[in-house]
């Protein structure tokens, strides 16, 4: 039986992208699969209800028929109440769910019986690398935040040397070299700047410095499960401290990113390292939305103390749209081949190691056991 997927249009405030570009779209149409667009849907990220008609997709004005009619709904952001009332028991819906802080959206996705497929839980394995959304949207938040600093900084990145003199290169910090930190450094360094970067995890020093950055190192290896950090003890903590004061203090433009999975992010730079920032000094905090790198950071604002700037972004790969978008949809592309199969059709069975770990609500129960757990305790 065809398999009819749908593409609503994202309505969460700010939101731009869009789960399918008509690139996917025609090769899943090519594979024999069915795709329901809302129109729309494509609008804010730059691709044209003509371009999904092109690609052989259909596209719905009525958006409960979307939610109605489809067996697998494709999000970005997790649904809302009024979505998750549209669809019907049994249709699986794939996203970002951003389950442990979307609580009350998981315990209505199980009332309503739905398969729910939570992006964010994709295990961080080798075979599951080309669905991994957390890495195609940090990666775009790392290029966009260096392009944020850039602009708020009075200064060139770049040395010059022009006929009205010779421009010092600025330098640019990194806090946190994961895939977002990576990428900053990255641009950061096409740019024209001196960058610096730090980690706790030891192994991102050989990847910072094939960047042609400089690695700030403690001697610390945080490595944690899974390739990730652990929280520092409160003497790592002081040593973290005393080295990264002089660092903070010299740079022009500071990225943060750090961040321990489940955890609030890590605090580095307090407010007496930023009184110690040159005037025109900008710092941009990743992880603004997750309790924030700089204890000054204010979500979604731009604080200015003294000169210096610290800018708290949200949802930053939605300010790149048009890529975001691509990337994410090329991600679920990979994802929807464990879920769709020509044996199969929708399968059924999640017993695949990826399907297991990402499934987050299956008949009538929360089957990711942290969140049901937290679900447990605030008795939802
Ligand atoms: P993340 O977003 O959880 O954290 C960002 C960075 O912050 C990490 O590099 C972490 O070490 C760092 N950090 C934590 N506490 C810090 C502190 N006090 N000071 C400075 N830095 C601190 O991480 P991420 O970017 O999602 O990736 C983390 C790891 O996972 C990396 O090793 C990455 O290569 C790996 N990874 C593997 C795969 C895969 O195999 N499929 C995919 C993506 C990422």
């Amino acid at each position: 039986m065809t398999v009819r997927i749908g593409v609503p249009t994202e309505v969460s405030p700010g939101e731009k992208r869009v789960a399918l570009v008509p690139e996917v779209v025609q090769h899943l149409t090519k594979a024999g699969v069915e795709v329901v667009v809302e129109a729309g849907a494509g609008a804010a990220s730059r691709y044209p209800d003509a371009a999904y008609t092109a690609a052989g997709a259909q596209v719905l004005s009525d958006r409960s028929q979307v939610f109605g009619t489809s067996a697998v709904v494709l999000k970005v952001q997790p649904p809302n109440p009024e979505e998750i009332a549209q669809m019907k028991p049994g249709t699986v819906v794939v996203a970002l769910m951003n389950a442990s802080r979307n609580l009350d959206g998981v315990a209505k996705m199980r009332d309503a019986k739905l398969v729910a497929f939570a992006l964010e839980l994709l295990p961080r394995i080798t075979r599951a690398q080309s669905m991994d959304v957390l890495s195609s949207q940090a990666t775009v938040a790392g290029y966009r935040c260096v392009l944020i600093g850039a602009s708020l900084c009075p200064k060139f990145l770049p040395m010059l040397t022009t006929a009205a003199g010779t421009i010092r290169p600025s330098k640019v910090l990194v806090l946190g070299a994961g895939v977002a930190g990576l990428m900053a450094i990255a641009t950061a360094k096409r740019l024209g700047a001196i960058v610096e970067a730090y980690d706790v995890r030891r192994a991102a020093g050989e990847q910072v410095r094939s960047l042609g950055a400089k690695f700030l190192e403690l001697q610390i290896n945080a490595e944690g499960s899974g390739g990730y950090a652990r929280e520092l003890t409160d003497d790592e903590k002081k040593q973290e401290q005393a080295m990264l004061a002089k660092a903070v203090g010299e740079a022009d433009v500071i990225i943060t990113t750090a961040a321990i999975p489940g955890r609030k992010a890590p605090l580095l730079v307090r407010k007496e390292m930023v009184a110690t920032m040159r005037p025109g000094a900008v710092l941009v905090d990743l992880a603004a939305e997750s309790g924030g790198n700089c204890e000054l950071t204010k979500p979604g604002e731009n604080v200015v103390l003294d000169g210096v700037t610290i800018a708290g972004p949200l949802n930053l790969p939605s300010q790149l749209p048009f890529h975001a978008s691509q990337m994410y949809s090329k991600n679920l592309e990979s994802f929807l081949t464990l879920l769709i199969t020509k044996e199969h059709g929708l399968v059924t069975d999640y017993s695949d190691e990826i399907l297991a770990a990402s499934l987050l609500v299956s008949n009538g129960a929360v089957t990711h056991k942290p969140t049901a757990d937290l679900l447990a305790k605030g008795a939802t």
